[in-house]
């Protein structure tokens, strides 16, 4: 397996003195050449940051970034075989879309009519062929971000780097748009580096996913393992909707006050009679394989094909709010419990993740 990008230990700090800002801290990741890899994480996590680094922007303070095997740590952004499509597109408005495709490589001396042979071509990858003489300001935004797409691809880069790309695009469009890279990134076999604080687009697309938070990633890991098995509670909140329990409650639930979560799609309904009648918490094992405890319905959600199921536990000092969601499908109207009802509520014991205790948020 050819790796791609390696960081090795990679900080990039902003400032100086008290007022230093960590915007990468200790980062080491291996992406294979190929692969759609995925940073996930929000607002300020550093993974614009990051992919500055990759395409070089930015220099590391500590740390070195291989791409292909060379260490490019220092080297300039035209040595690198990488090219970045920025959210904001960063169109030339002035210019019709032809030029705009064919600018970088006219920039670096490429041949009048060989840059723009590259260009149409890059433009019938990305299905706008018969829009090159149009302006910018004639294009949808759906096709304006595929302009941005197709400029980054003339330069035929081994790893395309992508920024939020569809971040301006409304909710269609964007789930449009997520199948037309998915299909790009297949048809041209080179490795996608995708950076977003949308988790459900994060899983969707891609092979592997790294969460990000304060600068550091929590995780690395195939969509699925992801959700199904997150790492800390910071990971199991972001990715995904999920119960996080800890302290005493989860002392009072598993005897432990080791952090678990619990996705709301695996609780379910034991009893909905009135059997909870002190309102603390009556944890049991039931053969040992299910958890069991008493709450009290807070609102209760429809959403199409399920609905969800807000629900406080109490506890001696405290009262918590978990959730739990029903398929529509399994569960007619008349089965959904009542807001304020009381509930004996059950998950099996198989699907509770335990979380590591330490995490930086
Ligand atoms: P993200 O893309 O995940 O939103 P960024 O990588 O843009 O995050 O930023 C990470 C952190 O680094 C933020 O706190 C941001 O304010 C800070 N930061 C980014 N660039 C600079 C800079 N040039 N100077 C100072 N701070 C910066
Ligand atoms: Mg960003």
């Amino acid at each position: 397996m050819t790796i791609a990008v390696e960081f090795s230990a990679v900080s990039r700090h902003y400032g100086d003195g008290k007022q230093i800002v960590r915007a990468v801290d200790n980062v080491s990741i291996a992406v294979a050449e190929g692969e759609f890899f995925s940073m996930l994480g929000p607002s300020g996590s550093g993974k614009t940051t990051c992919l500055r680094l990759i395409a070089g922007f930015e220099q590391p303070s500590t740390g070195s970034i291989h791409i292909f095997g060379k260490n490019a740590t220092g080297s300039p952004p035209y040595e690198r075989e990488v090219n970045t499509v920025f959210q904001d597109y960063a169109l030339f408005p002035h210019m019709n879309v032809l030029d705009n495709v064919a600018y970088g490589l006219r920039v670096k001396g490429v041949q009048k009519s060989e840059s723009y042979k590259r260009a149409e071509d890059a433009l019938t990858l990305v299905a706008l062929a018969d829009y090159g003489l149009r302006k910018p300001s004639q294009l949808s935004g759906g096709q304006r971000q595929r302009v941005a797409l197709a400029r980054a691809l003339v330069n035929k880069p081994r790893v395309l780097l992508l920024d939020e790309p569809l971040g301006a695009l409304d909710l269609k469009l964007r789930e449009q748009m997520q199948l037309e890279l998915k299909t790009l990134h297949r048809k041209l076999g080179i490795t996608f580096i995708y950076v977003t604080h949308d988790q459900s687009e994060a899983l969707s697309m891609s092979d592997r996913v790294a969460v990000f938070n304060h600068g550091r990633i929590e995780q690395v890991d195939h969509p699925r393992q992801l959700y199904t098995e997150p790492k800390t509670s910071f990971v199991a909140d972001f990715v995904g909707t999920a119960n996080v329990v800890s302290g005493a409650l989860a002392l009072q639930i598993t005897g432990n006050q080791q952090p678990f979560s619990i996705r709301p799609e695996h609780i379910s309904i034991l009893s909905n009679s009135n059997m909870a009648n002190s309102g603390i918490p009556n944890v049991d094992t039931v053969q040992n394989q299910m958890m069991q405890i008493a709450g009290e319905v807070v609102d209760i959600q429809y959403h199409g094909a399920t609905s969800k199921i807000e629900f406080d536990v109490h506890h001696d000092a405290f009262t918590q709010r978990l959730m739990m969601v029903l398929s529509n499908t399994e569960h007619t109207e008349a089965q959904l419990p009542q807001v304020k009802q009381k509930l004996m509520l059950c998950w099996p014991k198989s699907r509770m993740v335990m979380l590591e205790t330490h995490g930086n948020d």
